[in-house]
């Protein structure tokens, strides 16, 4: 059995639209039509976390499935990335942030709808996309509890996945995201999704911007983080995640400089 989770943000169809913004989040629309395809073309099942899931459980799941997951909300979720995996058949699942809706380039609330009607999978990504183990207990509860009420309500049907913003996570976080019944989550941490995984804290492979094809299938193939990948996380974890972003930041404004 081979199940991966892929991990997108934007995708962009001219260079003008990321100007300023992370390359690395930002993946050109060719290349997402190409991986994509080329998922199609092997074999592999594109299926949403929930439908994934529920198929995993009833020992259904195919040989070779690939979750693509969504990040942010962002407006060419529905205008770039759906319309291609309608064209192939394929279902995403599309972490939303209530709080940011109809911000710059993040879709609207009629948006969010009009995706889900085009027989996408709405997921959660909190409320306002905090560092969730830094907040008191009651905060917690209202960014994870209240953005799967508020997409229940947008809605009018049941939320069942969702996205830790940066992927940060610890006990206390995912026991909140359980106790609001999530049935599936999403970390940032890296490598394909194990035979009996954890379904509140599950790896992805993030495809980053600028990945050729063959970057893209070497990065299926790999059996888990590199070293480097795994050192990223213990720092993160170290430092904790608010002063790693910091620190994040700096180290990039200085590589800008
Ligand atoms: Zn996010």
């Amino acid at each position: 059995m081979s199940c991966i989770v892929l991990l997108y943000h934007g995708l962009y169809r001219h260079r003008s639209e990321i100007l300023g913004k992370p390359a690395r989040e930002h993946v050109w629309i060719e290349d997402f039509h190409r991986q994509v395809g080329w998922l199609r073309e092997n074999g592999y099942a594109l299926l949403s976390l929930t439908r994934g899931r529920e198929m995993s459980l009833q020992g259904k799941l195919p040989v070779k499935a690939a979750i693509l997951t969504f990040d942010d909300g962002k407006r060419s979720d529905l205008l770039l990335a759906a319309p291609v995996l309608r064209e192939m058949g394929a279902e995403g699942t599309f972490f939303v942030i209530p709080g940011w809706l109809g911000n710059p380039n993040i879709m609207t609330a009629s948006e969010v709808k009009e995706l889900a009607a085009s027989g996408m999978e709405i997921g959660a990504h909190s409320l306002s996309h905090p560092c969730l183990t830094e907040l008191n207990d009651s905060d917690l509860e209202k960014e994870v509890r209240g953005s799967r009420t508020f997409l229940q309500d947008l809605l009018g049907q049941e939320v069942q996945s969702f996205s830790y913003p940066y992927g940060n996570v610890d006990a206390r976080v995912r026991e909140a995201v359980k106790r609001a019944e999530f049935t599936a989550a999403c970390t940032t941490l890296r490598g394909p999704v194990s035979r009996f995984p954890d379904w509140l804290l599950l790896r992805r492979w993030g495809v980053e911007g600028g990945m050729n094809l063959d970057r893209f299938c070497e990065l299926l193939s790999r059996p888990g983080p590199t070293v480097w990948e795994s050192a990223t996380e213990a720092g993160k974890r170290l430092l904790g995640m608010p002063r790693y972003l910091r620190w994040r930041a700096h180290l990039l404004r200085k590589v800008g400089e």
